[in-house]
């Protein structure tokens, strides 16, 4: 009789301990979900997730995925129907009123042309017009044509009502280009639903701008990052581990122009007009990715010692740079070590 109670207290405990850890071995499931590739802001954006299940997973990247191709569909300068192209359209008339983002990705902006001062300014908007046509024509802008542009270029003639949230210029012929910092705005974005949406970890890249957060993929114990080499497509320079931080890439070994064989950046120096073409490449480390992408192209313009001044004065913010000239030789910030994996 003894026995026979043992035995069913003793098979009870089991069956219990057997739930037990099954409820618990769930509950600590992760799955890594590849969102793929998708086209948006001119760019291929990609999105990563670890989360308990493949259903939560999926419509957690479908929400960001729509907060990216909403914010295109607001700060497209490509898009005559978007709300940047109507400010640009009618900026100077009269004062126009914007949705919340694109009113907080410019007051943003405004902070970080202060910062750099002057070298980031999403007002360069004539200059860099002028630099694409030179592009599609093959003919360099006359000296006259880029101070004319130059002239509608400055920050401080943004006019911003907080209260009204509208936007106006306060020059004739001013237009913004938010070619420098939408990305990074975007993947901010997309990493606040994530987090919102109870992910494990996330990582979003949009043409190679990115942020991560959280549990890895593939039970990986950090983030990896990959540097690609500027003289050779194929080639990693270094790699990056990386959490709950993002990372940004400007240079001119991807966009670029060549006239008269000469190589412009598409990347343009408020202060000059001319192309900023010291740099082959500055990769930005931030806490968000709009502070990554926005001081990657001041960074640019700034070149090298200006640019590594402004960055070591920047908490957690780190930069490594390649020069234009010894792209196999790389400069960086004093923090910047912690970031790069040693082989
Ligand atoms: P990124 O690849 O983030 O460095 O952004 C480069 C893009 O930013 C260019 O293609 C232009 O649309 C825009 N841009 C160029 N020069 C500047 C500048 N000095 N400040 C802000 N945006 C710029
Ligand atoms: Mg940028």
């Amino acid at each position: 009789m003894q026995t026979t109670k043992t035995l069913i207290f003793r098979a009870a405990v089991a069956i219990m301990a057997i739930g037990m850890l099954f409820w618990f071995s769930q509950k600590n499931r992760t799955v890594t979900v590849d969102g793929g590739f998708r086209m948006t802001m001119g760019t291929v954006a990609r999105i990563m997730v670890t989360a308990e299940n493949q259903q939560q997973a999926d419509k957690a990247i479908n929400a960001a995925v729509d907060e990216i191709f909403h914010i295109d569909e607001l700060m497209s300068d490509y898009d005559p129907n978007s709300q940047l192209s109507k400010v640009n359209r009618h900026g100077f008339d009269q004062p126009v009123p914007v949705d919340a983002e694109l009113f907080e990705v410019l007051t943003v902006a405004k902070l970080y042309s202060c910062l750099s001062e002057g070298a980031f300014d999403i007002t360069i908007g004539p200059v860099v017009q002028l630099w694409r046509k030179a592009s599609e024509n093959n003919i360099a802008p006359t000296a006259d044509a880029l101070q004319k542009a130059k002239e509608c270029v400055g920050y401080k003639n943004l006019i911003l009502d907080a209260e009204k949230q509208t936007v106006q210029f306060a020059k004739d012929g001013m237009f913004l280009d938010l070619g420098g910092i939408a990305k990074g705005y975007a993947i901010d974005k997309a990493i606040e639903i994530l987090q919102n949406a109870g992910m494990k970890g996330a990582m979003v890249d949009i043409g190679g701008d990115l942020r991560c957060f959280g549990m890895p993929a593939n039970g990986k114990q950090h983030w990896l990052i990959g540097l690609q080499d500027p003289g050779d497509d194929e080639k990693i320079l270094l790699t990056l581990n990386m959490d709950n931080m993002a990372v940004a890439t400007s240079g001119d070994y991807r966009r670029f122009v060549v006239i008269d064989d000469q190589k412009h950046s598409h990347i343009v120096n408020p202060a000059t007009a001319d192309s900023a073409n010291d740099l082959s490449s500055v990769t930005l480390i931030a806490p968000t990715a709009t502070a990554a992408d926005a001081l990657a192209t001041a960074v640019t313009v700034l070149g090298n010692k200006k640019g590594l001044d402004l960055i070591n004065k920047i908490e957690n913010t780190e930069a490594i740079l390649l020069d234009a000239n010894q792209t196999k030789k790389h400069t960086k910030t004093l923090g910047a070590d912690q970031y790069i994996q040693n082989d």
